[in-house]
């Protein structure tokens, strides 16, 4: 009997211009998948990140979408689909930060964190998993953080969104395993990317302090995980979340 190929796999990484979404796209492109970089606003760095792609053999566009609006993310995700006939990989990475102690949080803070880092999410698998189901594969995989597991004074709106994550997968995961199509989640614990960059000096040193491997992690070491989850031999593994924190969450 005649084996059928394994057809070429597509990724759509959202964020993916700079750190971890980045890194992300780089470690997928090494695994030969052709690869959709989305950005917000880093136009110059998602191109780099695309032309990097490329570099290494397969594919790859960047394309603009704020991932808050949901038809921009119903149009980023056929626009992915279109660039390669296909869509097996849906990276959500996109994220931001407004930490502020409780009672100094604004509604507008609260606002903005979710609708990147949980909305944002929701709309792109949305989109994502309608495709999927129909091709009966596919691989979705949010990087949520140690914080959406633990709490962090100063970022609840950080840490429900992030917790948020971890609800949506696994929901996902149920709804969609016997199409083939699986949802994980990844998280992050103190990863040195410009999100950290942005923190006090005094903040950075206390969260080494707290990672039993005493250094932050790199945007590589979040991507290994995210290969992996997005590769067909992770076919089985499904409603999951995986730390890359060096001890951090333990
Ligand atoms: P980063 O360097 O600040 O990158 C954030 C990315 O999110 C950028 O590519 C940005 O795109 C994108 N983004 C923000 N708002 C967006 C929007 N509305 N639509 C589309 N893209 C948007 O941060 P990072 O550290 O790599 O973080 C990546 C993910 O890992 C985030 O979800 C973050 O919460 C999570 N994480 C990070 C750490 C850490 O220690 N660094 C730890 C745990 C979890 P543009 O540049 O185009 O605006």
């Amino acid at each position: 009997m005649v084996q059928s190929e394994t057809p070429r796999r597509a990724a759509l990484v959202t964020g993916g211009a700079r750190g971890i979404g980045r890194a992300a796209c780089l470690a997928l492109a090494t695994g030969g998948m052709d690869i959709a970089v989305n950005y917000a606003g880093s136009a110059a760095a998602a191109e780099q990140t695309a032309a990097d792609c490329r570099a290494l053999g397969v594919q790859a566009v960047a394309l603009q979408a704020d991932v808050r609006r949901p038809e921009a993310c119903k149009q980023l995700v056929e626009d992915a689909a279109a660039a390669f006939g296909r869509l097996d990989v849906l990276v959500n990475n996109a994220g931001v930060t407004a930490d502020k102690l409780l009672l100094q949080m604004t509604e507008a803070d609260f606002d903005a964190v979710i609708e990147t880092n949980l909305k944002g999410a929701f709309f792109c698998t949305k989109a994502a998993a309608r495709l999927m189901m129909r091709q009966r594969y596919g691989r979705i995989i949010s990087v949520s953080s140690v914080v959406g597991l633990h709490g962090n004074a100063g970022q609840a709106n950080y840490a429900a969104s992030k917790a948020g994550l971890i609800g949506l997968m696994k929901s996902v995961a149920k709804e969609y395993a016997s199409r083939g199509v699986t949802a994980n989640t990844v998280a992050p614990g103190f990863i040195t990317t410009d999100m950290t960059a942005a923190m006090p000096e005094a903040a950075r040193a206390a969260a080494n302090a707290a990672i039993p491997m005493g250094k932050p992690g790199r945007p590589e070491d979040v991507a290994a995980a995210i290969a992996f989850l997005a590769g067909e031999r992770a076919g089985y593994i499904t409603g999951q979340l995986l730390c890359i924190d060096g001890g951090m969450g333990m």
